[in-house]
């Protein structure tokens, strides 16, 4: 599709073919992935998309003064829906495999992927697990075998069944009272949250202590 300031495409939140227009000073380019990043809004519901724009120039007047004359041309668009942040220092997490696995969790989460978000987290905690040398032949044995406290382990179990929820369509989740609960987005963002929780305790207290001020009998030691 070749630039335009109002665009037609599929809406990914209303499901409609609809018109889309250019969010003021939202045009980037992009030394990452060396696209042209562009937000636009859908007519119909508001909804806003990420569009991301190939063309032989990076100069972002050039793309837009001249529409045709670089080869701009669409490369990909996406919902933008959600804005889950870890509150946990993600370079604290040392560990890039495990990291990556968290990124895309919540990568997955903000683009309305629920099953997919709780599935990438329970991953994100069994790699956290073979990482750590924990025995056992299942992920419940490994969390149950690992050092990690007892609330931490509880706080792991939760995010292993959402996982088992999100992978399993007859793995079903009640309230307390024995009733079907059935919300992915919020097991979606519970399993991100205890995530975030696990990972705070686990790597950013220790920073937080080593670089806090000492003593003098801690300086000693
Ligand atoms: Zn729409």
């Amino acid at each position: 599709m070749q630039y335009s300031k109002t665009i037609s495409l599929e809406c990914p939140h209303c499901d409609t073919k609809c018109q889309f227009v250019q969010v003021d000073s939202s045009h980037r380019f992009c030394k990452s992935d060396e696209l042209h990043h562009i937000a636009f809004i859908c007519t119909n519901c508001q909804g806003i998309i990420a569009t991301k724009w190939n063309a032989s120039v990076d100069n972002v007047s050039d793309f837009q003064s001249r529409p045709t004359s670089y080869g701009q041309c669409l490369n990909s668009y996406y919902p933008l829906v959600g804005d889950w942040k870890p509150r946990v220092n993600l370079s604290l997490i040392t560990n890039n495999e495990v990291k990556d696995d968290f990124k895309e969790a919540t990568g997955c989460y903000n683009n309305g992927f629920y099953n997919a978000c709780m599935m990438m987290a329970r991953r994100a905690i069994q790699q956290e697990m073979l990482i750590n040398k924990a025995k056992g032949d299942n992920l419940y044995q490994q969390i149950e075998l690992t050092g990690i406290s007892k609330k931490l382990k509880a706080l792991l179990h939760k995010i292993k069944n959402f996982g088992n929820h999100g992978a399993h369509p007859d793995f079903c989740l009640y309230d307390e009272n024995g009733n079907q609960i059935e919300d992915k987005k919020e097991f979606a963002k519970l399993s991100l949250e205890f995530l975030d929780r696990y990972f705070a305790d686990e790597y950013e207290i220790d920073s937080l202590v080593e670089n806090a001020p000492k003593s003098e009998k801690e300086l000693d030691s």
